[in-house]
Parts: C-alpha cells; structure tokens; sequence
C-alpha cells in the first residue's frame, strides 16, 4: 500500500481491491462510499475456505463442505477479532471482491454502499441488500446499487448508446447525484464520517475522467475522510469500452489530479 497525500488528503493506493483493508482497519469505523465496476460482495473466504474444505473431505477429515466452510471462515474472523492475525495475514487469504463483507463483518467498517456497473440480480450474501426498487431495505450492512442507465433515460431497454453515455458520464452529477441521493435515503448520516473508495475499473473510456458538471463528485472528494483507490490494471483492461486503451496508471495519475484540483 502508497500513501499519497494530495493537498490535504490522504489518498492510500493498492495494486489488488481487498487490500485497502490495510486503510479501512486504521479509520474509525467510517462508512464507504465505493465506485467499482464490479459489485466485490462476495462472502469473505469464500475460495480460501472452500478449497481446504475440499481438500480436508479428500482427506477424509470433514465431511460437509458446507458446515465446513462456515467453520474455516468464522475461524478467521475470530482470529483477527481477538488480534491474533492482522489484516496483513487477513489479506493472504481473502480476494479482491470478499473483502467488503470482511470489512463490515468485523466491524472495521460501519455501511458500505457500492455504485457499480455490473448487476446482480440477487445474492447469496446475507449481508448485502441490492437496490432494485422491489426488495425491502433490511438494514443490510451492504448495499448495492447498479443502475442500468442514467437516471433521466426513458428508453424502454436500454443500448449500446445508453452503455457508452453510463461510462462517460461516470462521475458526472447526472450519474452520481442519483446513487448519493440513495445511500442518504438509506442512511441519513451516511456522508457525515466517509471513505470514497475507487476501483480503477469503474473508468471504462477516457472521457470519463473528464466530466463537465461534477460538483456531487467534488463534495465526495472534499468531505471525505480519506480516499483509498485500488489500480487492479487487469480488470481495468477487461472492462474498457473496445476503443479505449485506458490503464490503471493513467486513470491514478488523473484522479489524483482531479483530487488536487479540488482539495
Ligand atoms: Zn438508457
């Protein structure tokens, strides 16, 4: 992990999304304002536990894969809970997209609302609730949120032109105004004691990081706590529209400089 600071904030990168969790256990149980391309809200553990599980029923040692799992994973937690691993030996063995549900499950921090690309109709996590106007808010410590278009689009099923104007108008207010509007909605104080966290991979064209109107993009920046951005450089190339040649080191240097310009 880097820490930058840019003006006055303290802008911490890493190379793969878990690791930000080196950041967030040093906060004081903030909530998380996350931009990613991907949801990331898969169970903690869930490969780590999954494949010593099946090695141990290979073995003959278990012999339920399921109740296993939940073991060697609430195992974990209660290590780090009671300090005998740290987040260090945490992130050996967690992936980049289970270290959301780590997080609120061991309180390291309090909400996490994620603004994404990519949809998931439903999830096995009992942690996260998906913010699709049908379900019912449960107060789920996750909360996802993946609209398929701008808000003010009226097209009955939204195309390759709809796709394209998403991406660049990532950080624009006609985009993100909508998505902190929601996370208030579900949590009146969510912005009063905040980390805005990126994943490189939101950014999908260059233009993207060029917004016209953004003052909902300044306000995150200026009353956030801190700002961590993991570079992931290889789903920054999966997700890239066809006609961008985007990478993680061209989108940190101009987010830093859009941090700069508003700090
Ligand atoms: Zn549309």
């Amino acid at each position: 992990m880097e820490l930058l600071k840019v003006k006055d904030k303290e802008v911490f990168v890493v190379e793969s999304h878990n690791q930000v969790l080196e950041a967030w256990a040093s906060g004081s149980q903030q909530n998380v304002f996350s931009l990613d391309y991907h949801t990331d809200t898969r169970a903690a553990f869930q490969r780590y536990s999954y494949w010593r599980a099946d090695s141990e029923i290979k073995a003959g040692h278990s012999y339920s894969h399921e109740k296993r799992i939940e073991e060697l994973t609430e195992e974990k937690i209660y290590q780090f809970m009671n300090n005998e691993i740290d987040i260090h030996q945490i992130n050996d063995n967690l992936q980049h997209d289970e270290h959301l549900d780590f997080s609120v499950r061991t309180d390291i921090v309090d909400k996490v609302f994620v603004l994404a690309k990519n949809r998931n109709l439903k999830s096995s996590n009992p942690n996260v609730h998906i913010l699709d106007g049908m379900t019912q808010y449960d107060d789920q410590r996750i909360i996802e949120f993946s609209p398929p278009c701008l808000p003010d689009c009226r097209k009955e099923k939204h195309d390759e032109e709809c796709r394209i104007l998403r991406a660049e108008s990532s950080i624009e207010d006609s985009f993100l105004e909508d998505a902190v509007l929601k996370a208030e909605s579900i949590a009146p104080f969510f912005f009063s004691h905040y980390i805005l966290d990126v994943d490189c991979d939101y950014f999908n064209t260059e233009e993207s990081l060029y917004p016209q109107e953004y003052e909902v993009f300044k306000r995150l920046v200026r009353n956030s706590d801190f700002i961590t951005i993991a570079l992931e450089p290889e789903c920054v190339k999966i997700c890239r529209h066809a006609d961008s040649q985007l990478e993680s080191d061209a989108i940190l240097s101009r987010l830093v400089s859009l941090i700069e310009e508003l700090s």
